[in-house]
């Protein structure tokens, strides 16, 4: 079976098809736009470029090199795999044939994997040039003392990633002297990754490193790549500092593409349940094994992807295919298998491999033919990450979006062109986060003092970020005009850009004591407590202990015929209201919360069947942190009105808040991550039944302040989604599949919505 005869087939539902294809979309294919190499391009870097099979340039790679080579500060947003590193590396080899040292270049990849990743790439086209004197060389946790200190003195082009430019590089500085004094190019790559949080910790990072380059007297040109978003020029100036020129015109090749909204099969249309996405992934993946097309499949979390995975491995099994052509990639796995995987992947002898958002990155692992989003990848951005990863240049290729029963899976079922139409999210940071800044500031005195009336970028109110740091924390002492460190600990230490980094938890095998694989601190709670089995590889292995202090899990391999899902518990309390503003029915409400999740249980759950086999205690502490919300506090005239005091009425607040947890991320253009609705049927602080969002990372990114603003657009799409939704007492499609009052639970919800729509008095 080629590719035509798979989407032909599915699309006919011949065969037992595991569900409907609700719509197609086949976009068309795309010439390349050729344009020859710049004049300037050194010959000798030419003719190695042209060995390496490239004898003109992508439109876009011409337009970004020239610019750079103009020693403009440019972003370079374009699809998967269109060639982007080539628009930096001709400039930047280009400076280091002719000129050495003096024109030296610093690479700064999110991940140590898409370091190394370029410098093969990069040592070959410099020993093309004949110049292998020039060193290259990844700077990062695993690079041994020898060579950190040769890379020193003499590379030429440096590849490393934020966490080491913050805590090794920067901090020491006066080693890297010769770097910093002669950097003429700094390329930040994988732009669109640093968002939230982090990417506000990023941009502080790139604050200090600005500011240690003027202290040697450079001042090097900025090269972000990005995938496509809907705001790459705003986000590179707020990044970077500087105006940046966007080149967003991709001039690559690209074969045509099937999109297929594959709804599966309906259960009951009362209840409104379908068959699972992953068994329709199975039945679907069953089909490919034996076609020989090389699939990826993305599930939307780990647990997804190991469940998924055996599948497969079953499936190969029963259709007697090597089991070892199917394989499983997420973040967690140790470096030498994910190498190992996509090695399989590019030379083919792993047809296919699950994986959760990890493979959405450049990680080049060539080019496939099918890709299935098991369940909707929850932004626009990241849906066509994902599909990038098929279609060799001009060769078709399909990508197949299974459906869930969840609201926002079937919204787009019925309504696709919100995928093609819509603008991508935008990717928003905020460097001037209170708490992000001081820590940046204090990192940077420890590295240069501040001088009275010496800036940090375009941070404003410095001067009195570094009276803080001085008079209530006494880390600074403040002399002769110059704030100075003086503190003996090393601040960077303590400042994580990203809170996953910090605490993993390993997990270990019992029997050979090896360390199989790490998990971040928030999700081991609920991933690797005492009796959870964890899935690796298509095995599994039963947790036998925790050990929270050490974040130590040892677990050992059992054959078992469940996997399991932890129930948790999350209680927000409100610290601080900062604005109110009075609807109809309700008030709105914005200020800072405190959240607790506790994780109290867990299921077992049978494979397959999804028969529940068995409960467990959890005995861990909450996780706890302090961020921004919106709280939507209903009125006792319309509590009273909708009778919501009497028995149990209140509850159907929580389908409302279902409802939105599913629309907000698509009004929000975020991760369905990264905000969470709660719904409280007496809340203790407004002593009425109340909605609450928030931000989901600490100190939050401004999510609740947009909500506060444009919620009553999404109370109307949700009003919207709920009268039109065909199921008689609500389903996942609407406001949720348990309700608690039978078939009132959705009339009680939509009256509770319209009373709150209805205009002021
Ligand atoms: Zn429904």
């Amino acid at each position: 079976m080629d590719l035509s005869d798979f989407v032909r087939k599915l699309r006919a539902g011949e065969g037992e098809p595991p569900g409907v294809v609700e719509a197609c979309h086949r976009q068309p294919p795309r010439p390349a736009r050729l344009q020859p190499f710049p004049d300037w391009v050194e010959p000798r870097l030419k003719s190695a470029v042209e060995a390496r099979g490239i004898v003109e340039l992508y439109s876009h790679q011409r337009q970004a090199a020239d610019l750079l080579h103009a020693r403009r500060d440019v972003v370079v947003a374009t699809g998967t795999a269109s060639g982007k590193s080539l628009c930096y590396h001709l400039p930047v080899l280009d400076g280091l044939v002719r000129e050495g040292l003096d024109a030296r270049a610093l690479y700064v990849f999110p991940t140590k994997a898409l370091a190394r990743d370029q410098m093969a790439e990069l040592e070959r086209l410099l020993l093309g040039v004949g110049r292998p004197d020039l060193t290259v060389a990844v700077y990062d946790g695993d690079t041994p003392p020898p060579i950190r200190q040769a890379l020193r003195d003499r590379g030429a082009l440096v590849l490393t990633n934020p966490h080491m430019l913050h805590a090794g590089i920067l901090p020491n500085h006066t080693k890297w002297q010769g770097l910093f004094a002669g950097l003429r190019t700094i390329v930040v790559d994988e732009l669109h990754t640093l968002s939230g949080i982090y990417g506000s910790h990023v941009a502080n990072v790139l604050r200090r490193l600005q500011r240690i380059c003027r202290h040697y007297g450079s001042n090097p040109v900025f090269c972000g790549a990005s995938a496509t978003i809907s705001n790459p020029g705003e986000h590179g100036k707020r990044l970077f500092e500087r105006p940046v020129e966007v080149v967003d015109e991709d001039g690559s090749p690209r074969g045509a593409k099937h999109f297929l909204f594959l709804n599966p099969r309906l259960l009951s249309e009362a209840s409104g349940l379908r068959v699972p996405a992953s068994e329709a992934a199975r039945q679907l993946g069953g089909e490919l094994l034996q076609s020989g097309l090389q699939t990826i499949f993305f599930a939307r979390s780990r647990n997804g992807t190991e469940v998924l995975l055996k599948y497969l491995r079953d499936e190969a099994g029963k259709r007697h295919v090597d089991q070892q052509q199917v394989a499983g990639y997420r973040g967690g796995y140790l470096p030498e298998l994910r190498r190992k995987i996509e090695r399989g992947l590019r030379d083919g002898s792993i047809k296919t491999v699950v994986s959760t958002s990890a493979l959405e990155l450049g990680v080049d692992i060539g080019s496939l033919d099918v890709c299935v989003l098991v369940g909707y990848p929850g932004t626009v951005s990241s849906t066509f990450q994902r599909a990038g990863r098929v279609g060799r240049r001009t060769q078709e290729s399909a990508v197949v979006f299974v459906a869930r029963s969840a609201a926002m899976d079937q919204y787009l079922m019925h309504d696709p062109g919100y995928l093609f139409d819509a603008p991508r999210e935008q990717v928003s940071i905020d460097p001037d986060n209170a708490i992000i800044l001081t820590n940046h500031v204090r990192c940077a005195a420890f590295e240069l003092p501040f001088a009275d009336g010496d800036g940090f970028g375009q941070a404003p109110g410095v001067a009195d970020v570094l009276t803080f740091l001085a008079q209530d924390l006494g880390v600074l002492v403040h002399q002769g005009g110059r704030w100075h460190y003086a503190s003996d600990t090393y601040p960077a230490e303590g400042v994580s850009l990203n809170a996953a980094d910090l605490d993993n938890v390993t997990i270990q095998d019992v029997e050979s004591r090896k360390v199989l694989a790490e998990i971040d601190r928030p999700s081991a709670i609920v991933e690797v407590h005492q009796g959870a089995i964890y899935g690796l590889q298509g095995e599994t292995y039963l947790v036998e202990r925790l050990d929270w202090h050490d974040r130590r899990a040892f677990v050992r391999k059992v054959d078992a015929d469940y996997y399991t899902e932890a129930d948790t518990e999350t209680e927000v309390r409100v610290l601080r209201i900062d604005e109110t503003q009075p609807h109809a029915g309700y008030d709105a409400h914005r200020g800072e919360v405190h959240v607790s999740t506790l994780a109290k249980a867990f299921k077992k759950i049978k494979f397959y069947s999804r028969e529940n086999v068995g409960i467990g205690d959890i005995n861990l502490p909450p996780e706890e942190f302090d961020t921004e919300a919106c709280a939507l506090a209903l009125r006792p005239e319309l509590v009273a009105r909708l009778g919501l005091q009497r028995g149990g009425e209140a509850s159907c607040l929580h389908g409302v808040g279902e409802l939105l947890q599913g629309l907000v991320p698509l009004f929000l253009h975020v991760d369905p991550g990264d905000v969470r609705v709660l719904a409280e049927v007496l809340h203790p602080h407004f002593e009425a039944p109340t909605l609450v969002l928030y931000d989901r990372v600490p100190c939050g990114v401004g999510l609740a302040e947009r909500l506060f603003h444009t919620h009553r657009e999404i109370l109307r799409a949700a009003l919207g989604v709920a009268e039109k939704c065909r199921c008689r007492s609500g389903c996942p499609g609407c406001i949720g599949p348990a309700p608690s009052l039978g078939n009132r639970s959705k009339s009680v919800a939509v009256a509770i919505l319209r009373a709150m729509l209805a205009e002021s008095r």
